[in-house]
């Protein structure tokens, strides 16, 4: 027996000994990853990169692609923006899990609206996450990859359009001149914002100008206001002690309202200049209550996804739920096109800024 244990000590031994004579995996696969350069002042990058009252924490631009991969774990003035969206898509999924467990959910016609809900949530945060994080790249890169992120808006609002109109609202405002014209209204507001924010970053450079935030804003409140106004209707005719979805309908207004605070006024850091470099950022707030305004309204969507889904068919009929449906990716194409030919006249316009400079 216990010759029988030597022997098999002296195997192990042996075959330890072999492992210490097989290349190290270091070796095969050299680690050849750039690391990211120190980050710099605002003096130090071009003005496009700088924003008003952050002094410091910038990645310098013209590095590499993996360079800007990998600063997701440097510490810049960018990282929160981008934790912010990269975290809320989990947590996103994970209250979908959680519904549709509690509540149940099928993915049939009376099920696409909320898919397409979630499916457009993602898809702002992802090209959120992707702005933040690439945009130092260049100035060609920082342009596209925000003409992007307005895409992605563009396509959240129809999302959140479609939710309303087929499980939030009521029989009364659809037969109103607004329920009438929803859909179509909201598609077509959708595009326009995501066209306004376009066209007012490639049109206008720093100090930004009113008529920059009002390109921005108009159609961007425009939209927002169509959007919401099953939900407001709701709010303000129906008693909410009956209704679980409307406390929550009311908590993703609320924290709207609050992200568009924080995303039109430059609230701390204005009070604070180079004290919010890294953190406390009114745009970080600006994340942060537009994701919990999605949380909510998931949670809500549900809800009336939940009470109404038997009966969803029957009222809208298959038809005007599947034309709903096929005009989201027909948005989505508009939007990918504007923002394709913004950034072709935004390349134009830098290469002949270069040619000028020479
Ligand atoms: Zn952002």
């Amino acid at each position: 027996m216990s010759g029988d244990v030597l022997q098999r000590l002296s195997t192990l031994t042996l075959s330890v000994k072999h492992l210490g004579r097989l290349p190290r995996l270091a070796d095969l696969f050299p680690c050849s990853l750039p690391s990211p350069r120190p980050t710099v002042t605002a003096s130090q990058v071009p003005s496009l990169f700088r924003e008003p009252y952050i002094l410091a924490g910038y990645r310098p631009v013209d590095q590499s692609w993996c360079c800007y991969l990998l600063s997701l774990f440097q510490r810049h003035n960018e990282s929160l923006n981008v934790w912010t969206h990269l975290l809320a898509g989990p947590v996103l999924l994970l209250h979908w899990w959680a519904n549709a467990s509690a509540l149940g959910y099928t993915l049939d016609t009376a099920g696409l609206p909320l898919c397409l809900f979630m499916v457009s949530s993602l898809t702002y945060l992802f090209c959120s996450v992707a702005a933040h994080l690439l945009q130092s790249h260049s100035e060609l890169t920082h342009y596209s990859l925000f003409f992007v992120d307005y895409v992605g808006v563009a396509v959240y609002q129809y999302g959140s359009a479609l939710g309303h109109y087929f499980y939030s609202s009521e029989p009364v405002w659809r037969e109103s001149h607004i329920g009438l014209l929803f859909l179509p209204g909201a598609a077509f507001l959708g595009w326009l914002s995501c066209a306004g924010c376009c066209f007012a970053k490639s049109r206008y450079r720093r100090p930004y100008p009113l008529r920059r935030k009002i390109c921005q804003l108009i159609p961007t409140s425009l939209a927002y206001l169509l959007d919401i106004s099953p939900v407001a209707h709701r709010l303000a005719t129906m008693p909410w002690e009956q209704d679980p979805s409307l406390p929550l309908h009311a908590l993703q207004v609320a924290s709207f309202l609050l992200s568009a605070l924080f995303f039109s006024c430059p609230i701390p850091e204005r009070f604070f200049p180079g004290r919010c470099d890294f953190v406390g950022q009114s745009h970080q707030i600006f994340h942060l209550f537009l994701s919990l305004c999605t949380l909510c309204q998931l949670d809500a969507l549900f809800q009336d996804y939940a009470r109404r889904r038997d009966t969803v068919v029957e009222v809208f009929g298959e038809q005007q739920l599947w034309w709903a449906c096929v005009s989201f990716p027909i948005l989505l194409l508009f939007c990918i096109l504007t923002a394709v030919i913004t950034t072709r006249h935004m390349h134009k316009q830098l290469q002949d800024n270069q040619e000028k400079d020479k």
